[in-house]
């Protein structure tokens, strides 16, 4: 089939040097194209891998030289390998090791390159880049989940070292999940300074939701108008922050079981506007109510010596209660926990961990990147390649007695 492909191209190449001699391409306002040598390039594509010829043509006016058949395959001038062949590296190699990737390709009947070369091709490709410009967070208020997880990193010495590796997914008002970035070892104060140097906004009335990592809600204050700290922390952060501060069991439960219960204002489901004023004005008191518990639990621990615990919950009070105060000031239901993100963090690190160990935080970085996008929007990640790859699927190839028709070809 590589051989097959490779009398296509030239084949081609001489249809497109006869237009050459011809006059019918040009460079510069119909400037006459020289011959100008050739060279041999290596190309490489799922089918397999060849050698090709390449003419050089070189622009009597101008001088810029370059070979007609590279530009009409659309391949950049220094690359060797197929877009659709990276893509399906790229894809085999975030999902699991190198060695079993390009295994399983060669199984397919694909081209196999050395899994060094694969780990080369994540390492160096520009498909892992996420976009947070304003086309893609929109202009409706978000909700941003970051959150992190460790990795067995590559260390030095043969000793294995702890990687940290961070997320943050953005979710819009029709409830689609988008990328907002990742990192390696980096702290949340950097990637907010990042951030800040890329102009990142997000829309107004945006908000955080968080687990109650320390330094994050304070990194992202800025680019959020409400904070919300996951309902689903809070309890068992208060149950290790009291251990910590020498309580037993018998002790946090009854706290931690009162505390559940004091946050949890469900919301009415149905339409913001349907909802009557005297229903809103109930739930704003039953959150004012609910505050002032939180301050008499907060004084409860104080009074009896769980300082770490009061902190804690003291810190956590503004961030309790954000999904109520944007309910009521934009009738925008966001979520008490912080799941979704916790989701996919799991799914990240489950495999993260079976493709290998020992990374760099720069090849982390790429494949969690990797992962990122097709997990959370699969469809824009081939619509990426689609666009990459320029398919519009109009080709008709006629050799001898053989023709052959792509799908579209008749538009
Ligand atoms: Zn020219």
């Amino acid at each position: 089939m590589a051989e097959f492909l490779r009398l296509i191209l030239q084949l081609e190449q001489e249809v497109l040097m006869s237009r050459v001699l011809a006059g019918t391409i040009s460079c510069c306002n119909g400037a006459k194209l020289q011959l100008n040598g050739s060279f041999d390039r290596r190309i490489r594509t799922s089918l397999g891998e060849f050698n090709m010829d390449f003419f050089r043509v070189r622009c009597s006016a101008c001088g810029k030289t370059f070979a007609p058949l590279q530009r009409f395959i659309q391949l950049e001038r220094y690359q060797s390998k197929s877009n659709e062949l990276e893509k399906l590296i790229v894809e085999a190699a975030s999902e699991t090791s190198y060695r079993r990737a390009v295994a399983q390709l060669k199984r397919d009947g694909k081209l196999a390159v050395a899994h060094r070369t694969a780990h080369d091709w994540v390492i160096r490709t520009d498909c892992d880049e996420i976009d947070i410009s304003k086309d893609i967070v929109g202009s409706l208020p978000v909700q941003i989940m970051p959150d992190g997880t460790k990795f067995k990193g590559g260390g030095q010495d043969g000793k294995a070292r702890q990687g940290d590796l961070k997320v943050v997914i953005g979710i819009n008002t029709r409830g689609e999940v988008f990328p907002l970035g990742s990192w390696a070892g980096k702290s949340w104060e950097y990637i907010s300074e990042q951030w800040k140097q890329g102009q990142v906004a997000l829309p107004k009335g945006s908000i955080l939701i968080s687990d109650g990592e320390l330094g994050l809600s304070e990194a992202f204050a800025d680019y959020v108008d409400e904070q919300q700290r996951c309902h689903w922390h809070l309890p068992r952060d208060l149950y290790h922050m009291m251990y910590q501060d020498g309580a037993r069991k018998k002790d946090t439960k009854p706290l931690q079981d009162a505390l559940a219960g004091a946050l949890a204002i469900e919301l009415p489901q149905e339409d913001f506007k349907k909802v009557s004023e005297q229903e809103k004005s109930d739930i704003e008191e039953r959150m004012e109510n609910t505050e002032r518990v939180i301050d008499k639990l907060i004084s409860y621990l104080e009074g009896h010596g769980y300082d770490a615990a009061a902190t804690y919950i003291t810190r956590a009070k503004k961030g309790m209660f954000g999904y109520v105060r944007r309910w009521l000031k934009l009738g925008l239901i966001s979520p008490r926990a912080s799941s979704m993100v916790e989701r996919v963090m799991r799914e990240l690190a489950r495999r993260i961990k079976r493709i290998a160990y020992g990374w760099s935080d720069k090849g982390v970085t790429k494949v969690a990147r990797i992962i990122l996008k097709r997990f959370t929007n699969a469809k824009e990640w081939e619509v990426y390649w689609k666009n990459k790859m320029n398919v519009i699927g109009n080709v008709y190839v006629d050799i001898g007695n053989y023709k052959v028709f792509s799908q579209n070809f008749a538009h």
